[in-house]
């Protein structure tokens, strides 16, 4: 489908003014302003760190946040951590939520056709950045998810965007700057230049992660698992797992795939902060993994007899694991019942026993009571 509207309008008014200028006034400003500063003030290790940690923090607000959060619903969080990411992620300067999130979704929906708003069939360079300078097609205007729209706190950050954004992306790597004795420093190197990486490292995600890496799990679509761009993004580089199980908080879905996004939801949920973590079935995840390699095989010339053969001893395996592992279950559940209902029944017959003794133990003393008063009878000589 063409963007039908957009296309017919002549390129200055179909150019998107404020993004096409912020987008290139940053770097260009990044790029003269960092080796002046450099050059007259030196560059002191204080900053390098904030730079990088900020960097860090804000895209994993974009990642944990606006990505697997806010676009995907893959887990829930406690208010604390969505307003955290709300106000955070607005630093990364990528649009409000609402407007962030409802693109997304359309890139998951429709990838790789003309609707998706950064489709890598556009090229390399309107995946990356290009999407960003044109105007969206007017039927996309304004056209949010319900559930995002349903959000108060998402519409507040929505309509306080641009004063939060300025402040998260500008103003207060200036104040951090200034409490190092170096405002500018701040602002030029923890904010202008910051800016440039993390959102280049974001647009590498629609661009390369469409282009470069493996699909081990779907071919259906230009998404690629890319280990490189996992190592910039927070885990994010991943792309070919995520196309195929969205709805899964984990991008590096293996244990030693480097995603610190899957890592720090997991911390939170540790400590109480995430939960209702979506995953996918390790069987789901190996089957789709097993289709592509069969596919493989096959393009290697192997016959599909044997693929299918040992693909079918491997199916009927897990079907016996998964039988058993019920059986396990229920007999588990079952002796859990019949282990509780023993224990109500102690419970009832230690309760009767000790009444009997109460009992026992008065009857005792009433009767010892009767008999104190009768004089006692001389044994002695017996
Ligand atoms: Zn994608
Ligand atoms: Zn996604």
């Amino acid at each position: 489908m063409q963007h039908t509207e957009t296309a017919k309008l002549p390129w200055y008014k179909k150019t998107n003014w404020p993004n096409a200028l912020f987008l290139v006034g940053t770097p260009l400003a990044a790029f003269t302003l960092t080796p002046i500063h450099v050059s007259l003030h030196g560059l002191s290790s204080g900053l390098v760190i904030f730079f990088f940690s900020y960097a860090m923090i804000t895209n994993l607000a974009v990642t944990a946040g606006y990505h697997r959060l806010f676009a995907h619903r893959s887990y829930d969080v406690s208010p604390v951590i969505k307003w955290l990411y709300l106000i955070v992620g607005a630093g990364a300067v990528q649009g409000s939520v609402l407007q962030w999130a409802s693109d997304h979704r359309r890139h998951h929906r429709e990838v790789d056709t003309y609707a998706d708003p950064y489709s890598i069939k556009r090229g390399f360079f309107f995946a990356h950045i290009g999407w960003l300078f044109v105007k969206d097609d007017p039927i996309y205007k304004d056209k949010f998810s319900p559930d995002l729209l349903a959000d108060k706190a998402i519409l507040w950050q929505h309509e306080h965007y641009y004063p939060l954004a300025m402040f998260m992306s500008f103003g207060f790597p200036t104040l951090v700057g200034w409490a190092m004795g170096n405002p500018w420093g701040g602002l030029i190197i923890g904010g202008i230049l910051r800016i440039v990486f993390t959102q280049h490292c974001t647009f590498f995600i629609n661009s390369l992660c469409h282009m470069i890496g493996n699909q081990p799990y779907n071919d259906k679509n230009s998404a690629k698992d890319n280990f490189f761009m996992a190592l910039f993004t927070c885990g994010e580089g991943y792309h070919n797992f995520h196309h195929r199980f969205a709805s899964d908080y984990r991008n590096g879905v293996r244990w030693w795939q480097w995603d610190p996004t899957k890592w720090w939801i997991q911390s939170l949920a540790f400590l109480g902060l995430a939960y209702r973590l979506k995953r996918v079935s390790s069987w789901e995840i190996l089957r789709a993994r097993m289709a592509q390699q069969q596919k493989q095989l096959l393009s290697r010339g192997v016959p599909a007899e044997t693929i299918n053969a040992r693909k079918t001893k491997i199916e009927t395996a897990q079907a016996r694991m998964r039988a058993l592992k019920e059986d396990y279950g229920k007999l588990k559940a079952s002796m859990q019942a019949q282990s509780r209902r023993r224990l109500l029944q102690l419970k009832a017959e230690l309760k009767v026993a000790k009444l009997e003794f109460r009992m026992a133990r008065a009857q005792w003393g009433a009767y010892f009571k009767t008999f104190k008063a009768v004089p006692a009878v001389s044994t002695a000589g017996y």
